[in-house]
């Protein structure tokens, strides 16, 4: 069965045109609409002739997404959606706008205006970016303690196109969700940190990847993997010619913490996770993003702190010797049930400064998406088991107003999302 359009390659495309008596440059007005137009949907592809349009829809009407829930946050900056996916599982995507630099306040974690050698200081005036954050499973089988997605267990794998389908449903969909014209009017960035592990669906990923940045057009530099720490696919990533972004979700600085909250740990420890961290950056000189999800009392203290900075510092790229380390501090997103809570203000900065005291680039996230359903896995979470559930919930668009800006706090963010080290490695110190 075929689950998206984005699953068809070239030779299929034509072979399909054929079947319904077209000439083969209708194969490539397909894959115009496909990748240039990121147009996923048959009937819109208006130069085509009504009959192959009505044939592709009909022979695919079981294939591709479908809007389920859309739910809007920040003002209109933050947009997350629900995808039902073919057999009736459902992935969430986010969207997040930012605006160019200076062009308007802009809030820091802490809920202040961040100064000059904040984050948008980076930005090139007069682009804002547009980053969506994509899953690469329904579900994911790594069970960390802390996470929704983890808690809720495995369902399937997304196949390569299902995963390229969400970035095109978003993009089609930004120019209508634009919150102001300062706002940017196409996706500059995607990043695998939706549901899922990438790296437990490598073929999926890559096949992804590779058709986000040739068909697509985005720069490989405008994509980032995040992984749990999956030591094989880490691997593979220095080897791919592809050169994205890794982001490495860390969350503990010893093994035994570690093995409480990512189980995947007792299979791959720290030290081996970061023998194939040393050798991808040896390979590829790019710097890695570790992210590290904050918790009250669990992996918050100091000692953690400095552990961390004494791993990671010794981590250089070669040639320059700059720091091949990049710490993303997270302030968990509380999630129903699970028991986990964010720590104080106070403490995220000691933590901060604990590590940048280290020398390792360290930024805390700003919180995003603050009333729509909070962290990874939620919507879905909240919207029912896969395959049940999601019907009597409504369908299509159902905006819900954004929060007023003072509620903004550490650990009330939609999703923990990062750039990685190469696109905007979140606000600096
Ligand atoms: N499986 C991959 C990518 C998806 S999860 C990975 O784990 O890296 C993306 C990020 O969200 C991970 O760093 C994950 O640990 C983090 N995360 C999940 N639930 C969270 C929560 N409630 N609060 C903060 N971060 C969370
Ligand atoms: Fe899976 Fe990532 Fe959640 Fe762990 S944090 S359960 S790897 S999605």
């Amino acid at each position: 069965m075929t689950r998206s359009l984005y699953d068809l390659d070239p030779g299929q495309l034509e072979a399909l045109v054929a079947e319904a008596g077209e000439p083969p440059y209708r194969a490539r007005q397909l894959v115009h609409w496909l990748d240039g137009r990121r147009q996923p949907d048959p009937r819109a592809m208006t130069n085509l002739p009504r009959s192959l349009r009505a044939r592709l829809s009909e022979r695919f009407a079981a294939a591709g997404l479908t809007l389920d829930q859309h739910q809007a946050g920040d003002d209109g900056w933050t947009h997350k959606f629900l995808f039902r996916l073919p057999g009736g599982d459902a992935v969430e995507s986010v969207l997040m706008l930012y605006p160019p630099a200076g062009s308007s306040p802009d809030e820091d974690w802490e809920g202040g205006r961040r100064g000059s050698e904040g984050r948008n200081a980076r930005r090139p005036e007069g682009r804002g970016r547009a980053t969506v954050c994509i899953s690469s499973q329904a579900g994911c089988a790594m069970g960390c303690t802390f996470c929704a997605t983890g808690q809720f267990g495995f369902t399937r794998h997304l196949s390569a196109g299902e995963i390229v389908e969400q970035v095109a449903r978003v993009s089609t969909l930004l120019p209508e969700l634009r919150p102001g014209p300062e706002a940017p009017d196409h996706l500059t960035n995607v990043v695998f940190m939706g549901m899922g592990e990438p790296l437990a669906n490598q073929e999926a990923t890559w096949g992804a990847a590779y058709r986000l940045h040739q068909g697509f057009g985005l720069s490989a530099r405008a994509i980032t993997i995040s992984t749990v720490g999956l030591v094989p696919g880490i691997r593979r990533a220095a080897a791919e010619p592809l050169p994205v972004n890794l982001a490495v979700s860390i969350h503990a600085a010893d093994d035994a913490t570690r093995d409480r909250l990512v189980p995947v740990n007792r299979t791959w420890p720290i030290a081996e996770l970061l023998d194939a961290v040393r050798d991808y950056v040896t390979a590829t000189r790019r710097r890695v993003s570790f992210e590290y999800a904050l918790m009250d009392g669990v992996n918050d203290d100091l000692e953690q702190a400095a552990r961390l900075g004494r791993l990671l510092a010794p981590l250089r790229v070669p040639g320059s010797g700059g720091h091949a380390a990049h710490v993303n501090l997270i302030p968990y997103n509380p999630t129903p049930g699970i028991g986990f809570s964010p720590p104080s203000k106070a403490a995220v900065r000691r933590f901060r400064d604990t590590v940048a005291a280290s020398g390792v680039p360290v930024s805390v996230r700003a919180n995003r998406g603050v009333g729509i359903d909070a962290a990874c896995g939620q919507l879905r979470t909240t919207a029912g088991r896969p395959g049940r559930g999601l019907s009597d919930r409504g369908r299509g668009p159902r905006p819900i107003p954004g929060p007023p800006a003072d509620d903004v706090g550490p650990g009330r963010r939609v999703l923990p999302l990062a750039d990685g080290p190469g696109a905007d490695p979140g606000e600096t110190l």
